[in-house]
């Protein structure tokens, strides 16, 4: 527990994690480890115990416990009081937190440090939900003969299974609505970056937060995290990754048919009309796409430009995306760091020939960038092809890299037709300065979230979740009470027992 706490001048050291398990810190039952690795450099941040099927079982057993015993009859506006301090507590911790993010993830420090800022938020937000989480009397139909009500009750254990980009925010995400709603918790944060959710769990447990309401057992998806989707004794997953895993999530969750919500991939349509400004065009544009290296799920990776615009777009989309600050994601000059591991540079790699092969024309980019400070890293050039035909592989499937693929349109219908002509249903965007059009397209796109000239807008009180492939269930806002509790009718008969059917 101590090395958890260790100054920000000593981060470059790795540092040791154990499983946090009802209040403690401990190592795996195998006592096995696995390394975390800094992106920028390949060198390791963090040796973590490595989680499995008997410490998931651990801390299953603990979360049930600690619902039983005092959160579930915790009085809402105690649970509110524990997730202010969390909240606080993240903001005393900032810099530590946004530099753990960057140095786990990649993620530039410029760009962490909102993000960690928009956690204690999540965690505010939730607060002032809990004491707005109630039932409703259902009494209009026999006024005077029945009272009915419901009590809106929590589930009981949430499996949290998160990815490894913005590793704080998905562990937020994931625990302040659950806390809220009086559940608790067993997280499995993602193998490539498990500090920040340990962090979350050691903050916990400095705001008070009984032993046993909220773990964290980091280890591998096959392994620790199958563990928790097949476990009994757990009642809903809140599940963040890719579609192939979400459906294997459902599969297993059969076992006790727990409650599942998935936000899973997209391969997002930005549509721009020729009307928009150029330069605030081009900038929403690299902003929606190249963001954390392009490895957010609702990136706008799918750029649709109408055809009398295409030429000038492309000109200097391409120019300015040659122009991204490149660098180690402690820089406070960063923009853009590296990707979050070499398995996902491979794979970027990979798509990068694709798409040649294809026969779309790479315009800037494909390769990794020369600059010498930035050989040990996962760093990739921003990329755009463009000419790019949207049944091409690389405008069907998810990369989760800064690869965009620029795509030409003729009109309003032609750009709606190739907009929703992926698996995917996450995010879409539209620039236009018709008002009228912009709002028919956000009502055809199919998409779990429509931007109107903006993109990356999402706050803890605004539903986000897909349509299609994209998965289902919404993240944030008022719809999670709904997949985080459960209703229990109950039936009062104001006078005397009155169905007496087998009277004689
Ligand atoms: P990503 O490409 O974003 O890592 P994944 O779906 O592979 O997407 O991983 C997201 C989360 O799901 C991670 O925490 C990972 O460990 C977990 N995971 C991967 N495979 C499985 C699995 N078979 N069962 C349960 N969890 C899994």
């Amino acid at each position: 527990m101590q090395d958890t706490a260790r100054s920000l001048t000593q981060a470059q050291a790795a540092r040791r994690y154990q499983l946090f398990i009802d209040g403690k810190f401990v190592d795996s039952r195998t006592r096995k480890t696995f390394e975390s690795i800094n992106p920028h450099d390949r060198s390791v941040v963090a040796v973590v115990a490595e989680g499995d099927k008997n410490d998931v079982d651990a801390a299953v057993k603990a979360a049930r416990a600690a619902f039983e015993r005092t959160w579930s009859s915790t009085p809402p506006g105690e649970r509110a009081r524990f997730l202010l301090r969390i909240a606080d507590l993240i903001e005393a911790n900032a810099p530590e937190l946004a530099r753990l993010e960057s140095l786990d993830a990649g993620i530039p420090i410029a760009l962490s440090t909102p993000i960690v800022g928009e956690c204690a938020s999540i965690f505010r937000y939730w607060a002032g939900m809990a004491t707005k989480i109630h039932g409703l009397t259902t009494d209009a139909m026999r006024p005077g003969q029945y009272l009915g009500y419901t009590l809106r009750e929590p589930l009981g254990v949430v499996g949290g299974i998160t990815p490894w980009n913005g590793p704080l925010l998905m562990a937020s995400w994931k625990t302040a609505p659950a806390l809220a709603c009086g559940n608790t918790v067993v997280l499995k944060p993602a193998e490539h970056t498990p500090m920040t959710a340990l962090e979350l769990a050691r903050l916990a447990a400095e705001a008070g937060v009984p032993d046993g309401v909220l773990n964290v057992v980091p280890g591998f998806g096959p392994t620790a995290g199958a563990a928790l989707a097949q476990h009994p004794g757990v009642d809903k997953i809140a599940f963040t990754g890719e579609y192939v895993t979400g459906r294997l999530i459902v599969q297993m969750s059969t076992s006790n048919l727990k409650t599942v919500t998935l936000e899973l991939g997209g391969k997002s349509p930005h549509i721009i009309f020729d009307d928009v400004d150029l330069e605030a065009a081009v900038a929403n544009a690299l902003f929606g796409l190249f963001t954390f290296t392009g490895q957010i799920c609702a990136a706008g990776t799918r750029l649709l430009v109408q055809e009398t615009l295409y030429d000038r777009f492309v000109h200097r989309f391409v120019e300015r995306a040659q122009q991204i600050a490149i660098g180690d994601p402690l820089d406070y000059s960063t923009r853009m760091g590296p990707l979050a591991s070499e398995e996902q540079l491979r794979k970027v790699q990979r798509y990068v020939e694709i798409g040649k092969k294809e026969g779309a024309t790479l315009r800037c980019g494909g390769g990794q960038p020369k600059a010498p400070a930035l050989a040990d890293g996962f760093y990739f050039e921003p990329t755009v092809f463009t000419e790019v035909d949207n049944k091409m592989q690389i405008a069907q499937e998810e990369i989760f890299g800064p690869v965009g693929s620029v795509i030409k349109f003729h009109d309003e219908e032609e750009a709606l037709r190739i907009g929703n002509d992926v698996i995917y249903g996450l995010a879409a965007g539209v620039q236009t300065k018709d008002i009228k059009r912009a709002h028919r397209l956000a009502k055809q796109l199919q998409a779990g979230t429509v931007w109107i000239n903006t993109w990356h807008m999402i706050e803890p009180n605004s539903p986000f979740g897909g349509y299609k492939l994209s998965g289902y269930g919404r993240e944030n806002g008022l719809a999670m009470v709904e997949h985080l509790t459960r209703l229990k009718q109950v039936w009062v008969d104001l006078n005397d027992f009155t169905m007496d059917l087998f009277a004689v």
